[in-house]
């Protein structure tokens, strides 16, 4: 499979539900989001789509949800030059 081709079509995230990646439409405590966050990136881990879906989250500015094994933060903190791609997962 080339991972660049459809990526989403091949997607692990596709068979879990989409709160996990994105959470509650409520406040989410800071506890309970970076253990869902762990969890969806655990997910992101086991992906063959990882790199397609990352690039696609920063390049486009996606500003919510975990995409390609990086959380909102991560991909804020990438964007500022805080952190390097290869040691954000
Ligand atoms: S890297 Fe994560 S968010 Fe992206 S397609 Fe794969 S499982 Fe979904």
């Amino acid at each position: 499979m080339d991972p660049d081709l459809d990526w989403d079509q091949h997607a692990r995230c596709r068979s879990h539900d989409p709160m996990l990646f994105f959470g509650p439409n409520r406040f989410e405590p800071k506890r309970e989001r970076l253990a869902r966050e762990a969890e969806a990136k655990a997910v992101c881990a086991t992906c063959p789509c990882l790199r397609a879906c990352r690039e696609y989250a920063v390049t486009s500015g996606e500003l919510y949800g975990v995409w390609g094994g990086l959380g909102e933060a991560d991909r804020r903190d990438l964007l500022a030059g805080r952190r390097s791609v290869a040691t954000a997962v």
